[in-house]
């Protein structure tokens, strides 16, 4: 008989459906009409029905299948109110029947540490730019980004009613990432994707000292790392605190599984070990293609701003 998957191919089988539960979720809290909205640190850093309810889901559910992993999520919320109709057990078969990249063959639960963003984007959300948000969930072990689930629940949204709504993109470094049409921007021109909603001085200094052909302002790391891989923008960049560990995990993990490289804005890679600052301080710059032509011309002065 055939040996039992891998632990990591089990774990992404799970987040692939559990994402898809999370969209349905996000979906409905939108139809409802009720979002729910709480300030966190201020008007620009909000919290919905929907960042709580999704967050439990996928939290919950993979606990649940996986207790002995750390899963964090950005969500501060009590733990002990999870309704049965949020959990989730489905798997994508698909997944399952890919060989896990040796390197990883061994991996216990206790050794992996899952990021969770219930929500990315959620200022758009609020606002009705429904393809900006995504659901992301980041694997990691050994500190560093190795698998990771995008789901955009609103894809196609405004495709017409014969459009399936909603995808789901998955990607493991050593197998590749897939549910997305693998594109690179169109060449010699600088298309800068960057924050819509967390503007600031330094963070438009840098982009224009990048000489940009054009600059795309979306919300969402997730929805970033997307404009990234379908070609629509040759380098994210944001040179300012504000993302956070659960913002970069899964979008990394897909970026590097298909050869783009993120950092920090100095350059730094970033570490998801369970212990790590949550902040990633000195903001970040991510390209599919020609990374060091992007940071060989990020300012020193922006450079010195950004303490990690
Ligand atoms: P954005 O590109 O502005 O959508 O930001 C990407 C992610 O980082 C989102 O989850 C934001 O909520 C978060 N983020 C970025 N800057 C800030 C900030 N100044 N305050 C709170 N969250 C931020
Ligand atoms: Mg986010
Ligand atoms: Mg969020």
């Amino acid at each position: 008989s055939m040996a039992s998957p891998a632990l990591l191919m089990r774990v992404v089988a799970s987040a692939y459906s559990v994402a898809e539960k999370a969209a349905t979720i996000v979906r409905n809290v939108m139809s409802a009409g009720d979002l729910g909205i709480v300030e966190k640190a201020g008007p620009n850093d909000l919290q919905t029905k929907a960042d709580r309810l999704v967050q439990k889901s996928i939290c919950a559910s993979l606990a649940r299948k996986f207790p002995k992993v750390t899963i964090i999520g950005e969500e501060d919320l009590p733990t002990d109110d999870v309704t049965e109709e949020l959990i989730e057990d489905g798997h994508c078969e698909e997944i399952l029947k890919k060989p896990c990249p040796a390197q990883y063959t061994g991996i216990k639960e206790e050794e992996l540490v899952i990021w969770v963003d219930p929500l990315d984007g959620t200022k758009e959300y609020t606002e009705g730019l429904l393809d900006h948000v995504t659901v992301l969930i980041g694997i990691a072990y050994g500190g560093k980004a190795i698998a990771g689930v995008i789901n955009q629940p609103y894809y196609n949204y405004e495709a017409g009613a014969d459009a399936v709504l909603g995808r789901t993109i998955w990607g493991v470094l050593g197998i590749g990432a897939f549910g997305f049409q693998l594109t690179e921007a169109p060449a010699g021109k600088h298309i800068i994707v960057t924050t819509r909603s967390h503007s600031s001085t330094l963070v438009n200094e840098c982009i224009s000292a990048l000489n940009p052909d054009t600059v795309i302002r979306v919300g969402g790391a997730g929805n970033k790392i997307i404009q990234l891989i379908e070609g629509k923008a040759s380098a994210y960049v944001f040179a300012s605190p504000g993302c956070k560990k659960w913002d970069t995990c899964a979008p990394e993990a897909i970026l590097h599984a298909v050869g783009g490289k993120i950092t920090d804005i100095r350059g730094n890679s970033f570490q998801y070990n369970k212990e790590v600052k949550h902040m990633n301080s000195a903001g970040v710059l991510a390209t599919l293609r020609n990374y060091d032509y992007y940071a060989s011309r990020i300012p020193n002065t922006v450079k010195q701003s950004l303490v990690p």
